[in-house]
């Protein structure tokens, strides 16, 4: 035995995080185990990103198909098979599934079914077992939360949505985050009745302004029904199976088939016993981290959404990989740069974002900010006749116009952010934009022609 541990490292949750930790480590030599009490793949594979994509492309087709008329095409549509596109969706995340579970095999990775729970800070109980590790990373995620309710038993969340087999036609939807955005958008482009429900009177809180206004805008004009300022209360099963709904204003829903909040997630810790191994949760309940992913104990190392900061795949992947080459190749100083992180909601139209959103800068720089900003309907909109607003946005700093933040909404942002995101991380000023020659006729030319 070279060493005292069962294993050199032992990571809990094979999510997004927790793979791509232990698939580096492996690679690097190490003796690694994964435990998950779930399927593979996480939270992205099973229930979020991947799911969620698959629905939006549908989504995007139904808005295609409307579209072709604008075009000229005497196009029919004989409704949507919900079943069928579920299965193939179901089909593809199994496909996913089997390929990670043959590659921790090849990469010698012991996988451990069943839920952890710390013993003391090198030691991990799955059941009866007990595995100990020289390193370990708690990549356990989050779960949906849900409001203390009467009648909460019969509402949905994400993972609901994604295990409904039939289409519902008329559906409740709390939270404005992107994954309430997402899943309403969804919902209404496929033909179903959707009400939004929210707390206040924006979506997407943490975002510019420019891209709040327009989506909300543009999630009426789809036919979504916006309550502001508004609260599910209770919920009732009638006998007819339907559910009814009641809100702070006193006024009911009926005949609705699906009541889904999408209001936060939580990252659930009870279960592992931190405690025992002395690991400390901040205010708001995730694991404290520093940038280089270290927990309290300074074996214990904590990365993805469990953190609480960015919760998205690919920051859990880049935290993993980048702690597996501080750890297992020398790679000092190694770490995850949390700034300029880009994201994309899978809205209709989507939205594409990346730096400081035009009143964090003005809140944090006042004067120093100068903002360049465009509204237009693409040229495919104004053919196809579906009225979609593009806006772009972009924040500068200081006479040299450095760009620090860069908003978009319209179709086909979400694939353009990419590079302009690596445009950013190299310092990119308003001048290289304006130097770059523009790709004509797209709409992405509009951010390198920007006045
Ligand atoms: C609906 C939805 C849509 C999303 N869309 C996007 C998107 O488009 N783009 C994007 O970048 N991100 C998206 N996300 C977020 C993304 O899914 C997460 O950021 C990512 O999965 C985080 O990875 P993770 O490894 O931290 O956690 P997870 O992927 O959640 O993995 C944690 C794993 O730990 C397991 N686990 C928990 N506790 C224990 C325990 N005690 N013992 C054993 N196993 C345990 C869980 O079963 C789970 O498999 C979406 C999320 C949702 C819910």
């Amino acid at each position: 035995m070279p060493h005292d541990y069962d294993f050199d490292l032992i990571t809990l949750g094979a999510g997004s995080g927790g793979l791509s930790i232990i698939e580096r480590a492996a690679a690097y030599g190490q003796n690694c185990a994964v435990i998950e009490h779930g399927r593979i793949g996480g939270t992205c594979v099973n229930v979020g990103c991947v799911p969620k994509k698959i629905m939006w492309f549908a989504a995007n087709l139904a808005h295609t198909l409307e579209d072709a008329r604008g075009y000229g095409f005497d196009i029919q549509r004989h409704g949507f098979d919900w079943a069928q596109l579920v299965a193939k969706r179901e089909q593809y995340i199994d496909n996913i599934n089997r390929y990670y579970h043959g590659y921790m095999a090849e990469l010698g990775v012991t996988e451990i079914e069943g839920s952890a729970t710390f013993v003391d800070p090198h030691r991990v109980a799955v059941g009866d077992t007990v595995y100990s590790a020289k390193h370990i990373c708690i990549a356990t995620g989050t779960r949906p939360v849900l409001p203390q309710i009467p009648g909460i038993e019969h509402a949905l969340t994400s993972d609901g949505f994604f295990a409904l087999h039939e289409q519902p036609r008329r559906v409740a939807i709390a939270g404005s985050g992107y994954i309430a955005v997402e899943l309403a958008g969804v919902l209404a482009a496929l033909g179903t009745a959707v009400t939004l429900y929210l707390r206040k009177d924006h979506v997407l809180r943490e975002f510019d302004g420019m891209l709040q206004t327009t989506l909300l805008e543009q999630l009426e004009h789809s036919g979504i029904e916006i309550r502001l300022r508004s609260e599910i209360t209770a919920i009732e099963r009638g006998a007819d199976g339907a559910l009814d709904i009641d809100d702070n204003h006193g006024e009911r829903m009926t005949a609705l088939d699906a009541v889904i909040f999408a209001i936060g997630r939580s990252a659930d810790l009870e279960s592992l016993r931190l405690d025992l191994a002395g690991v400390e949760t901040n205010d708001a309940g995730f694991i404290e981290t520093d940038l280089y992913q270290y927990t309290s104990q300074p074996h214990i190392f904590a990365l993805g959404d469990v953190t609480g900061r960015a919760p998205l795949t690919p920051v859990a992947i880049a935290a993993g990989r980048r702690l597996a080459d501080r750890l297992y190749d020398n790679q000092q100083g190694r770490h995850l740069d949390y700034r300029l992180i880009p994201s994309v909601v899978f809205s209709h139209p989507p939205i594409g974002t990346v730096g400081m959103t035009e009143e964090e800068a003005r809140a944090e720089y006042g004067e120093r900010i100068r903002v360049y900003q465009t509204r237009f309907t693409a040229m495919y909109n104004s053919i196809s006749g579906h009225e979609v607003p593009t806006a772009m946005k972009l924040v500068c700093l200081d006479d040299e116009e450095k760009v620090i933040g860069c908003h978009m909404i319209g179709p086909a942002v979400d694939e353009m952010l990419q590079g302009f995101a690596v445009a950013m991380r190299m310092g990119a000023t308003k001048r290289d934009f304006d130097d770059t020659v523009a790709l004509h006729p797209t709409s992405a030319e509009e951010l390198v022609t920007m006045r």
